[in-house]
């Protein structure tokens, strides 16, 4: 997006990626449909230090924006009922492909297959140090954009490979953790519904400390809970290493007060527990929680006492888990940490150490939840990079003529 961007301004650009092709992250988000935004973008939803910064950057580059900037490229999107955006193609490989067509037709020099493994400053430009496809040797531009992502997920790329050389420029990097990843828990009895898929309402807890909340789906495997329901706390876990936390999970708060009807008679047709329960989860998942509340199945939901009802909200609302881990890099989505937002201007992502350098995506400390956050900001990031870049360049030829 930042080549792209700045090629409006002409000029010789030259892309590296070190994998044999461009997007190969890209390809396997949002389950290969490209999740890319989301109406709640907002800076309250990113985990970022300094929340007036990312205020900033997306009184620029919001919903509309990022729209209209797929629209002029070919890729029109789409939203679901709750305002996650997709391509209309629903496919990340058609918007991998489109990128690439647009680079070549803007005379882009794409190199990949190619490796930096070191940046320096020298000579008022940045010496790139390049290898791939049988070369080594230094090169030389006047200015960087350096998107090179975090550390999860190594296979597809991104390996935090080129903090070090930032750090040698003189930049700060925040530790890196892994975020957006499974959490896992001691699922005792819950082992029975390993499988499983619900929408719940999540919290992780230090003692009597809530850290965390979140609303989505969660899926039961061998070792504890993965999916959208978790994978927004998950970093909760990272950045309290030896603490005793608790993750409760709510199984009934999507429907609570459709439920809260039937429990107390206010429908039509009063059911039997199992059949009011059926309503909401599938037949396992109802044997089991009638099981561990220790009722009735046949019992008629209206005619439960208060202590069989306390039964049922024990295992059903209060389920609690001792947390045992998170996600390694290997398994997360993206990481914290990287880059603080302060050392870069958010409407141009400069650095504001080091003049023609910008920094985007993953490389800075900014992480969202599960939606399409993380997509806005590599891409919203890269696009305001790219066009102060064109920018700058406009500008010089109107000096020269
Ligand atoms: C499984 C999965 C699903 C996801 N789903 C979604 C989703 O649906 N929506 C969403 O918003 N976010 C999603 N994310 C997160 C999102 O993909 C990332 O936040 C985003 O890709 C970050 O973009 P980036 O450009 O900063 O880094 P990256 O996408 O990691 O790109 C950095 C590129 O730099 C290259 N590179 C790194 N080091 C070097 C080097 N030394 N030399 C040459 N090239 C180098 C890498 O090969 C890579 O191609 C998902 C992530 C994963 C892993």
């Amino acid at each position: 997006m930042a080549a792209i961007q700045a090629a409006e301004g002409g000029g010789r650009i030259t892309l590296f990626e070190h994998n044999p092709n461009i997007g190969r992250k890209l390809l396997v988000t949002g389950s290969s449909r490209c999740n890319l935004t989301n109406d709640a973008v907002e800076a309250a939803v990113y985990y970022c230090e300094d929340p007036a910064w990312i205020e900033t950057f997306l009184s620029v580059f919001g919903v509309e924006e990022f729209r209209r900037a797929f629209d002029r490229l070919g890729i029109p999107t789409q939203k679901t009922d709750d305002g996650w955006y997709y391509p209309r193609s629903q496919s990340a490989q058609a918007v991998a492909e489109v990128f690439g067509e647009s680079l070549r037709e803007r005379g882009i020099e794409l190199r990949v297959a190619t490796h930096i493994s070191g940046i320096f400053y020298e000579n008022d430009c940045f010496q790139l140090q390049v290898s791939g496809l049988g070369l080594h040797q230094t090169e030389s531009f006047d200015r960087l954009v350096l998107g090179a992502g975090g550390k999860a997920y190594p296979e597809l790329g991104s390996r935090g490979e080129l903090f070090g050389a930032l750090e040698k420029l003189g930049h700060n990097v925040r530790p890196l953790q892994p975020a957006l990843g499974p959490i896992f828990v001691d699922l005792g009895p819950f082992k029975q519904l390993k499988g499983q898929r619900f929408d719940v309402l999540t919290s992780i807890w230090r003692g009597e400390e809530q850290l965390g909340q979140t609303l989505g789906n969660v899926i039961i495997n061998q070792d504890g809970f993965n999916g959208p329901g978790v994978m927004n706390l998950s970093h909760l876990v990272a950045l309290n290493p030896g603490a005793d936390l608790t993750l409760q999970v709510n199984f009934i708060a999507p429907f609570w007060s459709d439920f809260a009807d039937i429990l107390t008679g206010q429908v039509a047709h009063p059911c039997s527990l199992r059949a009011g329960l059926l309503r909401y989860f599938t037949p396992k998942s109802a044997d089991f929680f009638i099981r561990q509340a220790r009722l009735d199945p046949g019992a008629k939901l209206t005619a439960l006492t208060e202590e069989q009802i306390r039964q049922l909200l024990e295992v059903t609302a209060e389920a609690k888990f001792g947390v045992t881990g998170a996600g390694s890099f290997r398994n997360s989505q993206v990481s914290v940490g990287g880059v603080p937002v302060g050392e870069v201007d958010p409407l141009s992502m400069e650095s504001r150490l080091i003049p023609g350098l910008h920094l985007v995506g993953e490389t800075l400390d900014v992480a969202g939840p599960c939606g399409g956050f993380n997509l806005h900001f590599a891409f919203g990031s890269g696009y305001l990079a790219g066009t102060h870049l064109a920018s700058l360049k406009k500008q010089k030829s109107k000096e020269r003529t």
